[in-house]
């Protein structure tokens, strides 16, 4: 289950080094290298799944308990103020890493934007349209 050339299977297996936080039998939770913020972790799965189309069900759900409970630690820890789960798939996405990860990212009062985006402004018709396509 280790994919040859991804940075991420080289943390797992200990080939790179990293800032672990947590470990357990399926995941590892690691400091990112360029963080957003102060504590700014990554979840990874112990296994190589590219994105979340690929993740088994049963790893989706526990990777979603883990981040629950590591945004409990992290936060008593660091009394952040706020917090960003993030999770990017493909690289329009901003995926840069294809080995799945789930970004934690505390906020705090006085920190910068990291999230903006334009928004869109559909008229109704378009908002049913798009309603229909995805529930049709
Ligand atoms: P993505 O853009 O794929 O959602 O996120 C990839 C994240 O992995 C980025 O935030 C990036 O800083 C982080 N990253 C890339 N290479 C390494 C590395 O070698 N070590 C650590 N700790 N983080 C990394
Ligand atoms: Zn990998």
């Amino acid at each position: 289950m280790k994919q040859d050339n991804c940075i991420f299977c080289k943390i797992i297996s200990g080939e790179i080094p990293a800032h672990t936080i947590y470990e357990d039998e399926q995941f590892k939770v690691i400091l990112d290298v360029a963080p957003a913020t102060k504590g700014h972790a990554l979840i990874i799965p112990k296994n190589h799944y590219a994105n979340m189309y690929e993740l088994p069900e049963d790893t989706a759900v526990e990777a979603i308990k883990l981040a629950k409970k590591m945004m409990q630690v992290m936060t008593d820890k660091l009394h952040c103020d706020g917090f960003n789960i993030i999770q990017n798939n493909g690289e329009i996405a901003g995926q840069t890493v294809f080995h799945f990860h789930m970004h934690l990212i505390p906020r705090y009062k006085d920190d910068s934007e990291i999230l903006k985006y334009v928004s869109l402004h559909p008229s109704q018709e378009e908002m049913e349209e798009t309603r229909k396509t995805i529930t049709e």
